[in-house]
């Protein structure tokens, strides 16, 4: 009876589900972002829920090539890279909990009952997949406090449900979510279906047939969608609008022109022209609670359409198999936090793949390095292409050409440090070379040992960890340009106690939090001989047991060489750029501009 109580006392939020008709990868995840956004801006707190159908636990085991990036979050989830379009859109850590698989449905499902927790009933797909579904999304509406304890609750909750209407893999979803409908009323969910209008050659007609069908096949379920965004190559007329409604009944003035764009940041302002946020609110019975202000987002994403300079970055991987995902997909974090770091610096960003493994078959391709701004080398693993990204990385140090490395690329800029400038000859990652004389980035024995005990079971560093940086160098500079020192000690308050071990010690004021997604580290043993030939270790994690790992390293003469053992890319939005890219594309804007 308490229990009851506590659940419709708390229901006080409203539930937009987002799902997809017709194909898929028309950009659902864009949408749903789009639209946290719109709610955010006329004053609702919002969060948001990305639903993969498929059996996988989560998306930590799936190779980048068949479901492009692994996106990471604060608590170590790796999840699901539509959560960090939200991320990006509505500027907020997003709980890995908010990446819900059948997987995970089933998982906890068959554990509750291996517990003796159904006392013995059958357990039936219906109820049981359903309300742990509806468990789930309510659980994401809660808002909590340092110690675990209920606060709040979001206004707003988004369900993206992944696939394409009509799929059996996410029948179980649309039911809870109708489910829903009749539970917390009708004013209080929202269906919105994103479809895609094709515009067929011969005919040069853009037709609206697949969108009445994919209407029906979602009425079959229940559930009347209260919009239809219509994504297509151009925007959607009148007519169309009206026959869709004469054929599906769905409102014309709640059929939304989605038409492909130059960048993603314009979709929100895009469904702001149609109006789309107030006719949601007034479709969920609520009234706005402020005016919106898109006068910021609006001039960012007008640069980043209408660019000043332009500048060229050579992006230096490895990039073989990359299979049906692009490279875009693949890097899709690291190109974002470009393009954030490019509008707010006035600059287009230019991107140029490069594999590496090009200069290690023949190093006179080293040369073609002449025509980039700006090197950076991206996160990666194994052996593939690793001399080729060396060379590059001394190419950037040896010719001042900024650079920037990314976890992997910070290993191999000390890689490549030890063995040029320190005469380790042979110095190398043991990832590569076990038995290196001088294994200066390595799996150091204690930090293994942590990582297998916490939460994960596993040995890899994942989530936010705190860094603590150095005063006097280039990247405590950045940081605190960006502001970001004093955001993020609000955030590590928030933080629950037993995180601690991923904040370490927290002495002095200059401690930022960053996330990670790696196995090995900067070995101790190595740092004095490196920086007394001049390497800067800028930042660094102070472990509760006195251990301190290097989390960000600088060359401070060179225009700039930067690495960190971290992922910036995953905490850049656009109205608010990771400090290290900011930095990195400002040299690149200087570089491009002689200046
Ligand atoms: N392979 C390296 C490690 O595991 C770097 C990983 C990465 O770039 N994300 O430590």
């Amino acid at each position: 009876m308490l229990l009851y109580f506590v659940v419709l006392s708390l229901d006080t939020m409203k539930i937009v589900v987002v799902v997809g008709g017709v194909i898929s990868g028309v950009g659902k995840g864009i949408a749903t972002a789009a639209i946290g956004k719109i709610l955010q801006q006329y004053g609702f707190s919002t969060t948001a829920v990305k639903i993969d159908p498929y059996i996988n636990y989560d998306a930590g085991t799936l190779r980048p090539t068949e479901h492009g990036e692994v996106w990471v979050t604060d608590d170590g989830g790796e999840i699901d890279q539509d959560l960090g379009n939200y991320e990006r859109f509505l500027g907020f850590d997003i709980p890995k909990r908010n990446n819900m698989t059948t997987g995970q449905i089933y998982k906890e499902l068959i554990d509750r009952e291996r517990r003796g927790e159904f006392l013995g009933q059958t357990v039936e797909v219906i109820p049981e997949v359903p309300n742990e579904i509806k468990r789930r999304i309510r659980e994401a509406s809660e808002i909590k406090d340092a110690e675990g304890r209920l606060t709040g609750q979001y206004d707003f909750v988004l369900v993206e449900v992944g696939g394409t209407i009509g799929d059996y893999q996410n029948m179980p979803y649309l039911f809870a979510t109708k489910s829903l409908e009749i539970e917390m009323g009708w004013e209080n969910v929202a269906h919105i279906l994103v479809t895609y209008l094709p515009v067929p050659d011969n005919i040069g007609e853009m037709k609206t047939k697949p969108t009445q069908q994919a209407i029906k096949m979602l009425n079959e379920t229940g559930i009347f969608p209260d919009f239809v965004l219509c994504r297509a190559n151009k925007p959607l007329d009148d007519v169309r609008k009206q026959k869709i409604q004469q054929n599906a009944n769905v409102d014309a003035d709640h059929i939304i022109s989605a038409p492909d764009i130059k960048t993603i940041y314009r979709v929100p302002l895009n469904f702001e022209a149609e109006n789309l946020g107030q006719k949601i609110l007034k479709r969920m019975k609520v009234q706005p609670k402020k005016i919106p202000d898109w006068t910021n987002w609006k001039s960012l994403a007008e640069r980043i359409e209408n660019p000043g300079t332009t500048i060229k970055v050579a992006m230096v991987g490895k990039y073989i198999d990359i299979g049906s995902f692009s490279l875009t997909d693949s890097y899709i974090s690291v190109n974002e936090a470009l393009k954030h770091a490019g509008a707010n610096n006035g600059a287009g960003i230019e991107i140029e793949w490069i594999d590496s493994k090009q200069f290690e078959r023949d190093p006179g391709t080293l040369n073609k390095l002449k025509n980039y701004h700006g090197i950076i080398v991206p996160g990666g693993f194994g052996g593939s292409g690793v001399e080729g990204k060396i060379k590059a990385i001394e190419f950037a140090r040896l010719n001042n050409v900024p650079f920037l490395g990314l976890c992997y690329g910070l290993q191999l800029a000390v890689v490549e440090y030890a063995r040029n400038v320190c005469n380790l000859a042979d110095a190398h990652t043991t990832e590569i070379n076990k038995s290196t004389m001088h294994p200066v980035i390595d799996i150091i024995p204690t930090q293994k040992e942590i990582l297998e005990k916490g939460q994960y079971g596993g040995t890899m560093r994942l989530g936010a960890y705190s860094a603590i940086l150095k005063d006097g160098t280039n990247v405590l500079d950045l940081y605190k340009r960006a502001g970001r020192m004093n955001r993020d000690k609000a955030k590590i308050e928030t933080l629950r106690e037993n995180e601690a071990f991923r904040l370490g010690v927290l002495d002095g004021s200059n401690v930022i939090l960053e996330r990670h997604r790696h196995r090995y580290e900067v070995n101790p043993k190595f740092i004095d001989i490196l920086e007394r030939s001049g390497f800067v270790f800028s930042g660094f994690h102070h472990r509760l047991d006195g251990t301190k790992l290097m989390e960000f390293g600088e060359l401070p003469k060179h225009k700039f060489f930067v690495g960190t053992q971290a992922h910036p890319e995953f905490k850049s939005r656009l109205e608010d750029p990771s400090p290290l890219f900011f930095g990195f594309v400002e040299a690149c804007l200087k570089t491009a501009l002689n200046t």
